[in-house]
């Protein structure tokens, strides 16, 4: 083995061996995959390899599509076979709810170039005959389905690979990891040790294990999990290969395996496998068989496909194999930790391998993943994904793997797990709660407790008047929200002025003052957008989005000088409140000393002021586009602010107001928000940010970029639109039509109570930014006129927050 090299990926299933491959086509050959036994010795060598191109994220759809292009390139290189068949599949809907599903599926399909298409049980039944059509509404079919050869694909990525320069070493186990002060690692291993630049921990089952080298402790949990195959089965002697089938109701997959059929289910009763710490001996193992536990979906199986059932069960396979919370791989940099790179919890190897490795490979060899992995991004976890919160999303995750998730749905599991110190005030006000980075906010308030739940729907809920009346309150008088679940960094130091102008593409605001500004990379695309507020002239804070917490301090940690700057998250020492409406102003006026005039105190100022007696930063500033104020407090100030606010409130109609008020009162605005309209696909002037980057400057991070993209005006244009819609709205992620064609997708959609339309924004090239008719929007496999707007739909000046 030598004894130095510029990567070392440790683990060589499915997913080390992408890694190792991608690494050498991005250019770096110098690079070694050390493995504890032979290659697919963790989940790889028992999976049923099937692979599909649907994904709940559009951006995950694509990486899965590159996944299924690329088994040619690597068969071409290296000789291996990867077993590709693609035979097609098919997903049965069983009730109206799953049939409303896949047609979003497919309308989404459309933007992403996918040929899915509906059809009628009968045409069903004739592409996959073993099915029993009485249990079924309507299907839909993708020709591009199939399965691999899960030993010859990560073979063929290993060759190829090896081709390019790559080294592997098999039977050698990492039993350490060894930082040093120039942030290369020593590889520690029974056979002597790797001097590395940069190390992966493509680990797979052991994933947690080697985080745990370097004190890390990564949210995955593997789930066992069990496919049978049954005996040869007559119906299919003779005929073409059937094609794959997902039957949701049943929640189980089908495909064909030689003259019998495969069958495997996300059971219910799902159950973890090594919860706290996988035994490095276990092999190419499988675990003892447990027909009980998926008796109930096996039942439901054989009445489904009644031939199943009468072909006897010839072989079944228990393994396990790994999942984060939320069902997506971890891939990415770890903040505080520099050269260790995850590639891991990826629960569909066949499906994500490539586009995992083609993402990784380039974020460590260009700084950047070249594609939008936000989904899929180890960052978007922070300290709250504990092993034991990891464990209850996870079982909760498989056990609705073939569950339909509702918009409006909030998942129960690892619930309450972070409250703010108003939240039995708010349930006492009858708020329905939903779950952010595991903190509960109030959604929306409902008249009665009996009446708070959300009825799940595709379509306008249960709450939409309630929803509407705390618009309402917002646009007629005064709505106070709890604003606590931002992100939020205070930033010291006598360089912090100068750090904030080079990293942020808008100006440092004067003390007392904010601005607004986006956070470019060096491609000029949005990584991030923040309200910077000064507090004193070496004092900020940067207010943003706190799922983003730890992608921005991943970025700040590599653009901070070695002095003169300290950058300190602070998002639950500050717990936020917000007063917006006409009134607002009024009812503040009451609990403060200073002249909240628009003359003294104007748009966008931001100033310690004691809040009856609550300490408190305010700023003048809201996402509502209504008068309005933040108030930031320490937590143990929280209950206070909260009740003066409600004591001084009761003469000004204020009504307490949730997130889904916020995001139609937002989208009535056009104000786009991160991870929906800001996202480092678009650039700023796309996004229509373009007022918020300040080319006086004369240096900030993508300012080369930007410019160009000022001068070009870019390649796509965030838009809003109003669509004649009656009763659903759209939700983010339907296809925007342009005389017929696919031209651009939603990134948000809602009522807008305020303005009595239905709204959406979205993208679309650029080149349309200026056509006004034309569109169509697809909402639930419904095409709406959709008119594009010129400005936003209610107070396109910005008069009222300047009032
Ligand atoms: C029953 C079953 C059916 C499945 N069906 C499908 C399917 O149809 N389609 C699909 O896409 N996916 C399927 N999967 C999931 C698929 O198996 C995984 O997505 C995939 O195997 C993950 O690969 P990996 O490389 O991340 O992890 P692993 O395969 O676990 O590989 C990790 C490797 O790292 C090595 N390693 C760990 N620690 C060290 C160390 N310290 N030093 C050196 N080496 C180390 C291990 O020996 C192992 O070889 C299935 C899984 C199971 C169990």
């Amino acid at each position: 083995m030598k004894s130095h090299a510029r990567v070392v990926v440790i683990g060589g299933g499915v997913v080390g061996a992408s890694v190792l491959y991608h690494l050498t086509k991005a250019g770096w050959p110098d690079v070694l995959l050390i493995e504890r036994a032979e290659l697919t010795s963790g989940s790889t060598w028992h999976a049923a390899g099937g692979m599909h191109t649907v994904n709940g994220d559009p951006n995950v759809a694509k990486l899965q599509q590159y996944t299924i292009g690329l088994y040619k390139e690597i068969e071409a290189i290296s000789g291996q076979s990867c077993g590709v068949h693609i035979t097609g599949g098919i997903m049965l809907a069983g009730t109206r709810e799953r049939l409303d599903w896949l047609k979003m599926a497919k309308a989404r399909g459309r933007y992403l170039g996918m040929e899915l298409e509906l059809i009628s049980v009968d045409e069903a039944a004739q592409l996959f005959p073993l099915m029993d059509k009485k249990h079924f509404t309507g299907a839909m079919y993708d020709p591009i389905e199939g399965h691999v050869d899960p030993y010859g694909v990560t073979h063929a990525y290993a060759k190829s690979a090896q081709i390019g320069g790559a080294e592997i070493v098999r039977q050698t186990r990492v039993t350490d990891l060894k930082p040093r002060a120039d942030g290369t690692w020593d590889v520690i291993t029974p056979a002597g040790n790797v001097h590395a630049e940069h190390v992966v921990n493509a680990a797979g089952l052991w994933a947690r294990e080697v985080g745990r080298m370097v004190g890390l402790e990564l949210p995955v949990l593997a789930m066992e999990h069990q496919y049978l195959i049954t005996g040869d089965m007559p119906e299919l002697a003779g005929r073409k290969e059937q094609m794959h089938c997902i039957d949701f109701e049943g929640e189980i997959y089908i495909r064909q395996e030689r003259g019998g059929m495969l069958m495997g289910t996300y059971e219910r009763a799902g159950v973890p496998w090594s919860e706290v710490q996988t035994p490095w001996d276990f092999g190419q193992d499988l675990l003892p068989n447990d027909l009980e536990r998926i008796a109930p979906s096996l039942e439901i199986g054989f009445e489904h496909f009644p031939s199943l059932g009468e072909a006897g069960i010839k072989k079944v396979v228990n393994g396990p194999f790994t999942f984060a919370p939320d069902g997506n791989p971890l891939i990415g940099p770890v903040k505080g930790l520099k050269n260790y790179w995850v590639a891991c919890g990826v629960m569909a190897g066949f499906s994500q391998g490539g586009g995992v490795g083609l993402s990784l490979a380039h974020w460590m060899v260009d700084g950047d993943p070249g594609a939008d992995v936000w989904a899929m991004d180890v960052a978007r976890y922070g300290d709250w994904a504990t092993l034991k919160y990891t464990n209850a999303k996870v079982r909760e995750n498989y056990s609705r793997r073939f569950s339909i998730r509702f918009p409006n749905e909030e998942l129960t599991a690892a619930r309450p797990l972070r409250t703010t110190p108003i939240y039995e005030k708010l349930a006492a006000e009858h708020a329905v709660f939903g779950d952010y980075c595991g903190l509960e906010h109030a959604l929306w308030f409902a008249p009665s407790a009996a009446e708070a739940e959300d009825h799940f729907s595709f379509r306008r809920s249960n709450a939409h008047p309630h929803v509407g009346a705390e618009c309402t309150a917002v646009g007629q008088a005064v709505g106070l929200l709890e604003i606590s679940n931002y992100g939020k960094f205070e930033i010291r130091g006598p360089a912090a002025a100068e750090w904030l102008s080079r990293i942020m593409a808008n100006r440092v605001p004067a003390v007392g003052r904010i601005a607004l500004t986006p956070m470019l990379n060096e491609r000029g695309k949005l990584i991030g957008d923040f309200t910077i507020c000064r507090a004193a002239e070496e004092h900020f804070f940067l207010i943003g989005t706190y799922a983003a917490e730890v992608h921005y301090l991943r970025w700040f940690e590599r653009h901070l000088p070695p002095s003169g700057v300290s950058v300190r998250p602070c998002a639950m020492e500050y717990l936020g409140l917000s007063v917006a409406g006409p009134a607002s102003r009024a009812l503040l006026q009451t609990l403060v000393r200073e002249d909240l005039s628009t003359a003294a105190f104007p748009f966008m100022s931001f100033r310690r002021m004691d809040v009856g007696m609550v300490p408190a930063y305010v700023g003048r500033v809201s996402f509502t586009g209504e008068l309005g104020y933040e108030m930031w407090i320490t937590a143990d100030y929280q209950r206070a602010l909260c009740a003066s606010l409600c004591a001084a409130g009761r003469d000004f109609g204020l009504k307490f107001c949730g997130g889904r008020a916020l995001n139609a009162l937002r989208i009535e605005k056009s104000f786009g928000t991160w991870a929906r309209e800001y996202r480092p696909i678009y650039g700023p002037f796309e996004a229509g940010l373009g007022r918020f980057v300040d080319f006086k400057k004369d240096e900030f991070i993508g300012r080369g970029a930007a410019l160009e993209e000022q001068g070009s005006g870019g390649r796509l244009k965030l838009m809003t639109f109003v669509i004649d819609a009656t009763d659903a709205d759209a939700l983010g992620d339907e296809p925007i039509l342009h005389e017929g064609r696919a031209v651009g997708w939603v990134t948000s959609g809602a009522y807008g109570h305020r303005v009595r339309q239905s709204l959406a924004l979205g993208y679309v090239p650029a080149e349309l930014a200026g056509v006004d008719s034309g569109f169509e929007i697809e909402i639930i496999g419904q095409r709406h006129r959709a008119i594009a707007q010129s400005g936003a739909p209610l107070d396109p000046a910005g008069q009222l927050m300047r009032k």
